[in-house]
């Protein structure tokens, strides 16, 4: 393994559900590299389920996108809290995994939630890719011009998503014939020698946005 390789980690929001996340883990599977998949609680079923346990089985983690996907500094304390342990209660019994980050919807984020929610916040460097607009192109033309060593990139494996499931056969080859070495995000910090803290939010393991 060469330890100078510079790092990424493939992110993927808002599933699960049994078409575009499955998609997501076969592309995933195809070039050989991990990612992680940020849940929301209430996107998990028993089928869907069986997806994200195929996505663990890969190698890739699985973490926390709350149960409703509600703007949440608008929520209360106790709200905030239901959200999260819904959703690490979840995974943990449906898909059997211990999630260890989370991502706020919309990354929409408040002093308050930091004080009521004890898991790393994870943000990104997006591309739109919620935007029918956007081609599978652009998608990837943004994502490979933002991209550094310890970035974190967003996307999205919502249903009927192709558009980004497309996009990985532009950024996953092109990451790695630039030399990059896609990991998980629990990886990317312990790689880079990073605690995470809480009160920031991650984009980028060495880059972070104080609140
Ligand atoms: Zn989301």
């Amino acid at each position: 393994m060469d330890n100078n390789k510079p790092l990424a980690a493939l992110t993927f929001d808002d599933g699960p559900n049994i078409f575009t996340t499955r998609q997501v883990t076969e592309k995933l599977a195809q070039y050989g590299v991990t990612a992680s998949f940020f849940l929301v609680g209430d996107n998990i079923t028993e089928e869907s389920a069986a997806v994200a346990r195929g996505a663990l089985e890969q190698g890739c983690e699985i973490n926390n996108h709350s149960r409703t996907h509600s703007a949440m500094p608008q929520l209360t304390p106790e709200e905030m809290k239901a959200e999260i342990a819904y959703t690490n209660e979840r995974i943990k019994s449906m898909i059997g995994a211990e999630p260890r980050f989370f991502r706020p919807p919309y990354i929409a984020v408040s002093g308050e939630m930091f004080d009521n929610i004890d898991m790393p916040f994870i943000a990104g460097i997006g591309a739109e890719d919620w935007l029918d607009e956007v081609s599978a192109e652009q998608r990837a033309e943004r994502v490979l011009s933002d991209v550094h060593d310890g970035s974190i990139i967003l996307l999205h494996d919502m249903t009927g998503n192709y558009r980004t499931v497309n996009a990985l056969d532009i950024i996953i080859p092109e990451l790695i014939s630039r030399g990059y070495e896609l990991v998980t995000v629990s990886e990317l910090f312990r790689r880079a020698g990073v605690e995470p803290v809480r009160g920031r939010v991650y984009s980028n393991v060495y880059q972070t946005t104080d609140f």
